[in-house]
């Protein structure tokens, strides 16, 4: 076994033997069923080396990991002066789920919690079809392969996401939405319910860690402009209000999701994937935090660390 896959089995092993803290993902059915015990791990250089470990062939959705890579579409489609329109830039210190706009603006703070991501959705170009087909296959090049819905996933999150719709709704009184909202919330549920693997999640961080150019198809997906902004957006947004912590004590550009899913960024290096279901109250995956804090630590990964 080469040295950097052993290493991550190793973080793996040390994590997968204390019990994991934390709650599976109960709000729909399909995520109850996903296995506590699941926990995988996987490394893409921006050379196009991929290393993985544990679980690393499980399939789970997306979720929020979706949200900056969405967002980088629409900054390249629109242009950064168009998209800041309708979504801000601040951490919003408020769980991602908050019913919250900026005072003044009317903007979600940020396209990173749910009222930001649902804007950023429906800033895509063309009607709902294309539009989740541009994410879809815009989410395929940063992953250097195509994903696909979950139907069944999609389908629950349709059916129970009106918390979601609200805020939809709440932008669309703002003016802050770009189509109606039943349209961007399922536009948006089914880019929540695209399925991938950790090292989907490594080569997509890994993406923007080589400025938009997908280190394995060599594909530019977006400007290096646009992969700047969305990992400004992850170092100060990516874990809500875990966002601050998360930056002084692993201090990587990074998102989570609720499937259980987190990609972190070292930039000009490489991106991360780590899966694991259970949450913390914010709705992040407990073990794969404290492996991306261990490799952080261990390996001098922060991206303040003094040279
Ligand atoms: N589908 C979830 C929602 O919109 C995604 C949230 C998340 O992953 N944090 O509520």
């Amino acid at each position: 076994m080469d040295p950097v896959t052993a290493s991550l089995e190793a973080v793996l092993q040390r994590h997968a033997a204390v019990p994991p803290r934390g709650v599976v993902a109960d709000y729909i059915p399909e995520l109850a069923c996903a296995d506590p015990d699941d926990f995988a791990v996987a490394m893409a250089s921006v050379h196009g080396s991929v290393y993985r470990a544990g679980d690393h062939e499980r399939e789970f959705t997306i979720q929020s990991v979706s949200k900056p890579f969405v967002y980088a579409l629409a900054l390249a489609d629109l242009g950064l002066d168009e998209v800041a329109e309708h979504v801000g830039f601040e951490p919003s210190g408020e769980p991602f789920n908050a019913i919250s706009l900026e005072p003044g603006t009317g903007r979600p703070a940020n396209p990173l919690i749910n009222a930001g991501a649902i804007v950023t959705t429906s800033l895509i170009p063309g009607d709902a079809a294309q539009s989740f087909e541009r994410i879809r296959a815009g989410l395929s090049a940063f992953a250097g392969r195509e994903l696909e819905l979950n139907e069944a996933v999609y389908r629950s999150e349709a059916a129970t996401g009106d918390r979601n719709r609200a805020l939809g709704f709440l932008t669309l009184s703002q003016g802050v939405l770009a189509r109606p909202a039943e349209e961007a919330c399922d536009i948006y549920f089914r880019q929540c319910s695209l399925m991938v693997t950790v090292a989907d999640l490594a080569v997509m961080a890994g993406t923007l860690a080589r400025g938009g150019v997908n280190p394995l198809t060599r594909t530019a997906v977006v400007d290096p402009e646009v992969a700047k902004i969305a990992l400004s957006v992850m170092a100060t947004c990516g874990m809500y209000d875990r966002s601050g912590e998360w930056m002084v004590r692993v201090g990587l550009p990074a998102k989570s999701g609720v499937g259980g899913g987190i990609a972190a960024v070292l930039p000009g290096e490489f991106g991360l994937g780590v899966y694991s279901p259970p949450l913390d109250a914010q709705g992040n995956s407990v073990r794969a935090m404290a492996v991306l804090q261990e490799m952080s630590s261990r390996l001098g990964l922060h991206v303040f660390a003094p040279p």
